[in-house]
């Protein structure tokens, strides 16, 4: 990159840091910045640097949000009394495509995995349990990745759940096993909501 002026190779350098992204394209990517209007840059740079700065936790799910408790939480037309249980963030852009889902969430922010040295305490299993002990609660669909450590973690919580005698169900199978469920396209998805099962 030394054939670049600083302020260039210094965009190109940082681009290449994202995932996906290598030196070809983040040339590409850098010039194609360079070409854009002032105002265009602007925008994308405190798009950039907003993100950490404006975002946080929200206090009940867990979920990323501007303003707490998020807008889901908030939202008074939500069933709250069904709580569906994800990994990550991204799960619940996948579960909203589907339009299927009316009750609220709660985000564990990961999955027991022994091999990584990720225990229960380690994601956020107590804040699921405070809610159900807080709040009417009828039904926890454990909607966890399709895989061992989503299946781990899907069983771990049923048998904490087990002595609350709250309905405990796991999405059906059906989705791609060993998968993720944000890759999961929005019918199946849909199907494996529809068919989860009691456990
Ligand atoms: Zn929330």
């Amino acid at each position: 990159m030394k054939y670049y002026a600083r302020p260039l190779s210094n965009l190109i350098g940082q681009l290449t840091k994202l995932p996906g992204i290598g030196k070809k394209t983040a040339q590409r990517l850098a010039f194609y910045i360079l070409s854009m209007e002032d105002e265009s840059i602007t925008e994308l740079a405190e798009a950039i640097s907003e993100i950490k700065g404006k975002l946080d936790y929200c206090s009940v799910c867990n979920n990323l949000t501007e303003s707490d408790p998020c807008p889901i939480c908030r939202d008074t037309k939500r069933d709250k009394s069904i709580i569906c249980v994800i990994e990550n963030v991204k799960d619940i852009i996948a579960m909203e495509k589907t339009g299927e889902f009316q009750g609220v969430y709660h985000v564990l922010h990961g999955a027991i995995s022994p091999m990584d040295g990720v225990g229960p305490d380690d994601i956020r299993i107590q804040g699921l349990l405070d809610r159900i002990n807080n709040n009417e609660v009828e039904e926890i669909i454990l909607a966890t990745d399709p895989n061992v450590e989503g299946e781990a973690t899907a069983m771990y919580i049923a048998k904490l759940l087990k002595s609350l005698e709250i309905k405990t169900t796991r999405i059906a199978h059906g989705l791609p096993a060993g998968g993720d469920l944000e890759y999961a396209d929005e019918v199946t998805l849909s199907k494996a909501l529809e068919g989860r099962q009691e456990i």
